[in-house]
């Protein structure tokens, strides 16, 4: 039987699995405006000291940029919301998706092998980064190339979502919570999935879904209150915050394609043909992506990497729940 830590032990192994998540570097440094304040509320109210940590980060962080010389923010302000490690929809995502893909148990586990946890210990911890109003109505202007904004989200805002993940995990740590960002795991990997194709360890939208922060489009996007326009991130820990009502039962509450049976516009807005009534080529997908958009990020705009998103925007789910 596993034994309980003391809280040198336990500092110990938080360490330990920090450096396996490649969390060092953050754990420990400057402190953010306000963290006094929230750091109080912590001892009173989890979930507001963590929505204020990532509220925080998003708006004050020099990070959440998108690189460009107006040095604009890469998101917007951010939706936070909660799920329980005990939740069964994460032993269903296992169930569809396939045996590798983890339970938050499992990430935990692996992360931190000589803790004792129990799934009902464990809470996920979702967010959401809304693109800007700028970005958006960039990109809602093209209708086969990723906008330069677009792209520039892609590349800084995805390095920005590593570092909020970091941030958030290494604060935990810090106030004894173990926590792992599954996405971050020297562990995480892409598999091949019998039911869906290529698939990942580990989901942050599914993860998000579980928060209740929003239902699946025609297209595998997200659709949440702000909107599908976005990237999500997740942190697994062992605390203890209530999870967020889910205010949907099927998963494809938000879409009007499957809701109302209209819409489609996220079909005509794919330049790969990826999307149709059965849903999203996935393989289409990325061919287009790595094949078409990583050579004319770099021809247009000089940047080293890829992004498509055109059926994000300039759709009636863009930055809201249009059902
Ligand atoms: S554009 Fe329409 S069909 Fe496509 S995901 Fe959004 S609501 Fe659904
Ligand atoms: S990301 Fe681009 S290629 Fe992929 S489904 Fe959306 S519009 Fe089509």
């Amino acid at each position: 039987m596993k034994r309980q830590f003391t809280r040198r032990e336990l500092l110990k192994v938080s360490a330990q699995g920090a450096a396996a998540a490649g969390l060092a570097r953050v754990v420990g440094g400057p402190g953010l405006s306000g963290m006094k304040a929230a750091e109080a509320s912590s001892k009173e109210d989890p979930g507001v000291w963590i929505d204020f940590l990532v509220r925080d980060f998003v708006l004050h962080s020099p990070q959440n940029s998108l690189q460009n010389a107006a040095k604009e923010r890469a998101w917007a302000d951010p939706l936070v919301g909660f799920s329980r490690g005990d939740d069964p929809l994460y032993l269903a995502y296992k169930d569809h998706v396939g045996p590798f893909h983890w339970t938050p148990l499992e990430i935990f586990q692996l992360t931190f092998p000589e803790l004792s946890v129990t799934p009902d210990q464990l809470a996920v911890i979702s967010w959401i980064l809304p693109q800007t109003e700028a970005t958006k109505a960039d990109h809602q202007k093209e209708t086969a190339y990723p906008s330069e904004r677009w792209v520039r989200s892609r590349i800084f805002g995805e390095e920005f979502n590593n570092e909020l993940r970091r941030h958030v995990a290494a604060r935990l740590l810090k106030e004894d919570f173990p926590a792992i960002a599954p996405a971050l795991s020297p562990l995480w990997k892409m598999k091949e999935s019998e039911r869906y194709g290529f698939a990942s360890t580990w989901s942050e939208r599914h993860a998000a879904y579980a928060a209740g922060l929003g239902t699946f489009g025609l297209c595998d996007g997200l659709i949440t209150p702000k909107g599908k326009a976005m990237r999500c991130g997740s942190v697994v820990a062992r605390i203890q915050v209530p999870a967020t009502p889910r205010p949907y039962e099927d998963h494809h509450a938000y879409c009007l394609f499957f809701s109302r049976g209209t819409c489609g516009k996220c079909m005509s807005r794919c330049p790969a043909g990826a999307l149709t009534k059965a849903g999203h080529d996935k393989l289409a997908c990325e061919k287009y992506m790595r094949q078409v958009t990583v050579d004319y990020a770099s021809s247009h705009f000089g940047l080293k990497g890829y992004g498509c998103g055109l059926c994000q925007t300039n759709v009636p789910c863009e930055s809201k729940i249009p059902a």
